[in-house]
């Protein structure tokens, strides 16, 4: 038995010979001659299952179901408290399936499935536990001011979305536009990435049976040249949703603007990990170490460019170096493992490309920089540290999406400051210091959607999310998604009877 197969098993779950689409509640029938890709374990490199890619006639038929369940109505115009048990429901069988969806997740994506039980999968619960109590609070507006009238604002959902999930955080980026969209009454196509379409497709099983009405959520699967490209370009959706990178974003916006769909988007980053040398130096190493490693690097959030003030810099560097070389890299089904291994095998030739440019260019070296063919045929890279001179380097600039961190000394914050936002990106940005005022000039002055200061992240729901410049279009959060997920109503009513004008009344 292979390790897949026992922690398949471990987990209670099985796996499908070949992955389909999902759509109006049933699986897309297996096709002989369609199109398939592999799908591998990054932790090994085996064969996981083959995935059956779903042309542009299966999309235009997800796109037709989501459309026909929307004028139904059995979930547009559900009641606001049937949308609240359904995703408290949903949210109660993921965490009951925490583990099952850990393994499934990790099978394909590659992240250290003990992270994901404890971290991910109920962050996917969380995110519909938490847009169910959204709707329930959430409020229109009524004017009264006009004389004579009064001026209501609803909203009502703006139709089927089309929503795109990266391979990074399957579950938890997934979930967070399931929820954002459905939540007020819109059905859906996802398209998850080809890499990664397993967890995704249990945790759209387990919504149907926590009782969301077949044809709500609708799932097609295959490459995004294929399967993504038919979606992005469809005439018959109302919003498009898309978490991935910049180069695809511009080609789901070219299609948009074909039939004027509104996007929402959330994209890469850049960010800057500033420690001040007034910082609490433990809590700075340790949080600089989780902004970098966390899912192996490959994470929006990434605080991939470590900015350190000259004072503390010798120090800082020499302790950061100590513990990227602890870092315990290995199969991410083993619960030890800190740093799993790239998701897929273009993915670490992408990042190992990166590390060579950035050693041309002059970057020195100071741990990793290699694929740890010792352990195994997984998609490993060395954790890697690098110091630079200069902002203008292409690791710097350029998103690696890996576990490799530039580590630059800046003189004074001024410096800090600009170097922090020198950058096509602006999703988060990091701070460490024990002074008010710098960090409230961090707070003031950085380009950056979300800042965390003396922590690494802690996401707060309520609060928006998203990004400056090159990092996206909107914000994730709960009235962000109400105005991109509804359409905004505006009801006059006269009050008793106020004049009208009497056109052809003159003769009489
Ligand atoms: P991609 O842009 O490659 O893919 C995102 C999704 O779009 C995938 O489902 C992909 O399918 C699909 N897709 C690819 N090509 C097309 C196309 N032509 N038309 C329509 N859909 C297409 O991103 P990655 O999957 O590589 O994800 C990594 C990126 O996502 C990074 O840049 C990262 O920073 C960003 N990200 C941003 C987050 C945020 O909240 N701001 C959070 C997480 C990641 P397939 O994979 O099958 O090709």
């Amino acid at each position: 038995m292979s390790t897949i197969d026992q922690a398949v098993a471990a987990a209670g779950t099985a796996l499908p010979d070949v992955i389909t689409g999902h759509i109006g509640g049933k699986s897309v029938p297996v096709d002989a001659g369609a199109t398939r890709h592999n799908v591998y374990f990054p932790g090994t490199g085996e064969q996981v299952a083959a995935l059956q890619e779903d042309d542009a006639s299966t999309v235009a038929t997800a796109v037709n179901t989501a459309r026909e369940s929307f004028s139904r109505g059995e979930w547009s115009r559900a009641s606001t408290a049937t949308r609240q048990t359904v995703f408290r429901s949903a949210a109660k069988l993921i965490r009951d399936h925490a583990d099952e969806l850990a393994v499934l997740e990790c099978i394909c994506a590659g992240l250290p499935s003990s992270h994901l039980a404890s971290r991910q999968v109920p962050r996917a619960a969380d995110n519909l536990d938490f847009f169910a109590d959204y709707i329930g609070v959430m409020a229109g507006e009524t004017f009264e001011q006009l004389p004579g009238y009064q001026t209501i604002v609803t909203r009502q959902p703006a139709g089927v979305a089309a929503l795109f999930a990266p391979w990074n955080a399957p579950l938890a980026l997934a979930s967070m536009q399931i929820a954002s969209s459905l939540a007020f009454g819109n059905t859906a196509v996802l398209k998850p990435s080809e890499f990664t379409p397993l967890s995704v497709l249990r945790m759209v099983a387990l919504m149907e049976e926590a009782g969301l009405p077949p044809g709500t959520l609708n799932v097609v699967n295959g490459s995004g040249a294929v399967t993504g490209a038919a979606l992005a370009g469809s005439a018959d959706i109302d919003r498009i949703a898309f978490t991935g990178g910049g180069q695809t974003a511009r080609q789901v916006m070219a299609a948009a603007a074909q039939h004027l769909t509104p996007v929402h988007f959330e994209l890469g980053g850049k960010s800057a990990n500033i420690v001040f040398d007034d910082a609490d130096f433990d809590r700075a190493i340790d949080g600089s170490l989780v902004n970098i490693f966390s899912n192996s690097g490959q994470i929006c959030i990434a605080g991939s460019r470590i900015l350190v003030q000259q004072g503390i810099a010798e120090r800082f560097i020499e302790a950061f170096v100590a513990r990227t070389r602890s870092l315990t890299v290995g199969n991410p089904l083993d619960h030890t493992t800190e740093v799993g291994p790239m998701a897929f095998k273009a993915h670490q030739d992408r990042v190992l490309e990166h590390i060579a440019r950035a050693q041309s260019e002059g970057a020195t070296l100071l741990c990793g920089g290699e694929a740890r063919a010792d352990l195994g045929d997984g998609y490993f890279v060395a954790p890697t540290v690098f110091q630079v001179e200069s902002n203008q380097l292409s690791l710097c600039q350029e998103e690696v999406f890996g576990p490799v961190v530039s580590i630059q000394v800046f003189d004074d914050d001024d410096a800090a400051l600009a170097l922090a936002n020198d950058s096509q990106f602006g999703l988060v940005g990091y701070c460490w210091t024990n002074s008010l005022t710098r960090a409230q000039a961090f707070q003031q002055r950085v380009d950056a959607g979300t800042l965390w200061i003396n922590t690494p992240l802690a996401r707060d729901l309520r609060a928006p999310f998203g990004g400056f410049k090159q990092s996206g279009i909107g914000r994730d959060g709960p009235r962000q998604a109400a105005d991109f997920f509804t359409e905004e109503k505006a009801t006059i009513t006269a009050i008793g009877a106020p004049p009208i004008r009497k056109l052809g009344a003159a003769a009489d």
